[in-house]
């Protein structure tokens, strides 16, 4: 079931026309279908229902609105953070903080006493010396840090280098052959759970091989670490499954990897814990986007959208492909490349692609754009901050606002010298 779909030529999320949301809040903005998160969110929690002990935290960095993790919370999901504001979000949304677990290999000493204080449910340890000084933040308010170490398997996920985070040579975790010696230090330590391990080897995984490979690596770091006398009661799984940005590409589902989990773990004996993202919020989002100009060019011609890099980066930052489609296809397609206003040959979007023809003043939307899109937008060459619409059946509300130049420009100052 898809609720991004045409209906008498025209292009609807849920009931609502995209031409409506485009007429009432402008160009660009993303729209993302409720119905569409919630099944996401529903499909990968029943994927895993042959798992005894599950624990589902929201890798929010991938669609962090508030609107959003709401209709996450609702399904029963806790968070996955990496910042103290991404930790504000999932709070100002209504999780409960024993439902976040804090990842990130930079937490500063005010990121850990603020989630301390907020009592957080799960501290993704990346290094031993962030051990230590959780611990002693925790003792010195007379608390347990509920921890997990995050060990790098050395695994190839066979991804884009730029989202592979489980090779030796990634900055992520610690190397799992030195795991064992680091919880040996770390779990005496008075203000410390060490309660288990944790990884995340990338995203966008197009096979569960190398997931497969890294969770039976994790398996045999349990089975040592309780044979030296550690207690292991949690194993955080990560997140990474990916989605099909081409319609006939193929990618395993949650019930695959659900069934590929529940034989490599079957005797570990744990809360297992996933951190999914992109397979949530990818395909629940577009961003809408209006033809400025079509410009001739040597080759095919260059469709100027009113969309671009600073908007959603992906294609810039990873080469990544998303599908461009007419509001009103007219049926007629056209051979072109598509690109933003931004001034950098890098804010392109797509090149000598087979789209339906499109003229100045059409509207189109960019598909699979509800990960990794609005959360990574910027205002850069002094361009709006994207706005973002939720719809909910024949219903839509505007979740965050277009943030306008001169609101930026007010936070800005010019010192009394000039
Ligand atoms: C980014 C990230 C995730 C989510 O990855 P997806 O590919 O979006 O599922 C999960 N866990 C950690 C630690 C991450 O950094």
């Amino acid at each position: 079931m898809d609720d991004f779909h045409y209906r008498d030529g025209e292009l609807y999320v849920e009931d609502v026309p995209v031409a409506a949301i485009a007429a009432a809040v402008g160009t660009p903005v993303y729209i993302y279908s409720q119905a569409t998160f919630a099944r996401h969110a529903r499909v990968f929690r029943e994927g895993m229902a042959a798992i005894p002990h599950v624990h589902l935290a929201y890798a929010i960095k991938a669609n962090p609105n508030i609107a959003v993790l709401r209709v996450l919370a609702n399904q029963g999901y806790g968070a996955d953070v990496v910042s103290g504001g991404e930790m504000r979000r999932a709070l100002a949304a209504g999780m409960s903080a024993a439902d976040i677990v804090f990842s990130g290999v930079g937490k500063t000493v005010a990121e850990l006493r603020d989630a301390l204080a907020a009592g957080i449910g799960q501290f993704n340890l990346e290094l031993e010396e962030e051990g230590v000084v959780l611990a002693r933040l925790a003792h010195d308010r007379g608390v347990r840090a509920p921890a997990v170490l995050r060990v790098n398997p050395d695994v190839d996920a066979g991804t884009h280098a730029k989202i592979s985070t489980g090779k030796a040579e990634n900055k992520f975790g610690v190397p799992i052959s030195e795991a064992r010696a680091i919880f040996d230090r770390l779990a005496p330590l008075p203000g410390l759970d060490l309660r288990g391990v944790a990884i995340h080897i990338g995203s966008q995984l197009q096979s569960l091989a190398p997931l497969e490979r890294a969770y039976a690596r994790v398996g045999e770091l349990v089975a040592e670490l309780r044979a030296a006398g550690h207690v292991i009661t949690h194993v955080d799984l990560g997140g990474g499954l990916g989605v099909p940005y081409r319609t006939d590409d193929v990618f395993p589902s949650p019930a695959e990897l659900g069934a590929m989990v529940a034989r490599v773990t079957a005797d570990w004996d744990v809360t297992l814990m996933f951190e999914p993202g992109r397979v949530i919020a990818g395909n629940a989002g577009v961003l809408a986007t209006k033809v400025v100009w079509v410009k001739p060019g040597v080759g095919d011609p260059w469709v100027i959208v009113d969309a671009a890099m600073n908007d959603l980066a992906r294609p810039a930052l990873y080469d990544a492909f998303h599908d461009f489609a007419a509001v009103r296809p007219s049926g007629e397609r056209m051979s072109a490349n598509i690109a933003g206003p931004v001034c950098e040959s890098g804010d392109t979007f797509a090149k000598n692609r087979d789209i339906d023809a499109v003229a100045s003043g059409d509207l189109a939307v960019f598909r699979t754009a509800g990960a990794y899109g609005a959360t990574m937008a910027s205002t850069y060459n002094s361009r709006a901050l994207v706005p973002e619409v939720l719809v909910c059946g024949d219903k839509f509300a505007v979740v965050a606002d277009r943030i306008d130049p001169g609101t930026i420009m007010a936070a800005e100052r010019v010192p009394d010298w000039l």
